[in-house]
């Protein structure tokens, strides 16, 4: 089974560069030098020119310019990327433009050249206000480059701001998330993303969590965290429209709605960038030199193609519209797989439902709000 073709895409960009690697980090990133940056806008330029052709009979209606650390690039790549892009693919007017800001990097010039090159969603990394903490695990940003950033999106009435806060650091209370919390929403943005940390091998926190320095958050704690927290900001006029998700009415990310869709296809440019594409995924290498080179030579950024086969699909497809609020839509589920869902799995329906776990509403199978933050076993039960 293939993506719709009718949807719009989505167009993701990775920008693999940070001025120091955070001790839980396990996304692609390089420390910058302006060489480096020059070298990968080419490489950009080249990836784009190729694949421009291929689609030009496609519709964009989200950009996210992601990373690494997308505000420490230079001033003016932004700008000329974004050139680059409108120029070479189609895209609705209503088009959303994302782009990921560190405190530690985001200054006024750029945010005018974000606004000028089209960015009207601004995604801010917080993640935690306690400093030391912050400082414990290696990033770098200080209060007030945070309260610097907000001031000059409210003194500039920018309309679309998100941030990002981590849940889970070791060390870190509750008292201390709420707090994150309480202050995003006296920001007035528009939507917040609490993300948990999950301790990956290769990164410095494992080595510290190995040696027995740090201790990892317990789940039961996670639990009441996540439970407290969605408290807050429904009190607040926030509403969860995914499992780690919460905007104002009207302010979804349309972006990253598209990776809970299975059924969208999405493009994406740059070192460790993924795509999913009529039903193919294609993964660029991680490798940053690599990536270079190969676009210098005129070769693929692609180092692996897979087929997402029908079953695969069929989990993902559960997996994945669990997450939101909106649930699993049965119709649909019963014409894309041939699978009635309430018959092949009635059992486990039926004692969800008992136990007041999920709904079931116009054919739209749901987790109920309680019970998101054991989401992984209740859907292990439907797939
Ligand atoms: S800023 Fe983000 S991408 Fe960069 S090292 Fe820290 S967590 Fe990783």
């Amino acid at each position: 089974m293939s993506n719709d073709i009718n949807k719009p895409m989505g167009l993701y960009v990775h920008i693999p560069f940070c001025s120091k690697k955070c001790d839980y980090c396990d996304f692609v990133s390089y420390s910058m030098d302006c060489k480096a940056q020059q070298l990968y806008l080419d490489a950009l330029f080249t990836e784009i020119d190729s694949l421009k052709t291929k689609f030009y009979d496609r519709v964009f209606d989200s950009i996210f310019i992601g990373g690494g650390t997308p505000s420490i690039v230079y001033e003016g790549f932004i700008a000329c990327l974004s050139r680059k892009i409108f120029s070479s693919f189609h895209f609705l007017d209503k088009t959303e433009f994302t782009i990921e800001v560190n405190p530690s990097s985001f200054t006024k010039e750029k945010f005018f050249e974000y606004v000028q090159a089209g960015v009207n969603r601004i995604s801010v990394g917080v993640q935690c206000l306690d400093e030391k903490l912050l400082r414990e695990h290696g990033r770098i940003q200080t209060m007030d480059n945070i309260n610097e950033t907000f001031k000059l999106l409210k003194n500039s009435e920018f309309p679309n701001v998100n941030s990002d806060v981590m849940i889970g650091l070791p060390g870190q209370s509750k008292k201390s998330i709420i707090k994150t919390i309480n202050y995003l929403i006296k920001q007035n943005v528009k939507h917040i993303s609490t993300y948990t940390l999950q301790i990956e091998k290769h990164t410095l926190l494992y080595s510290k969590l190995k040696k027995g320095k740090i201790k990892p958050v317990s789940d039961e704690t996670m639990v009441d965290i996540y439970n407290k927290i969605n408290k807050v900001l429904k009190k607040a006029g926030y509403f969860r429209y995914e499992i780690s998700n919460y905007a104002k009415p009207g302010f979804e990310c349309k972006h990253n709605l598209k990776y809970w869709d299975d059924d969208t296809s999405y493009l994406g440019l740059g070192v460790a960038a993924h795509s999913y594409i009529d039903g193919y995924r294609y993964y660029n290498t991680k490798r940053l030199d690599t990536y270079i080179d190969a676009m210098k030579e005129g070769k693929t950024a692609v180092y692996s193609k897979e087929y997402v086969s029908d079953a695969e699909h069929r989990t993902e497809r559960i997996m994945l519209s669990l997450r939101t609020t909106k649930g699993l839509d049965l119709d649909k589920f019963k014409k894309d797989f041939n699978e009635d869902l309430l018959r092949t799995k009635s059992e486990s329906i039926k004692k969800m439902l008992d136990m007041n776990m999920i709904e079931i509403e116009n054919n739209f199978l749901r987790i109920k709000d309680d019970y998101f933050a054991v989401s992984n076993s209740i859907i292990v039960e439907l797939i």
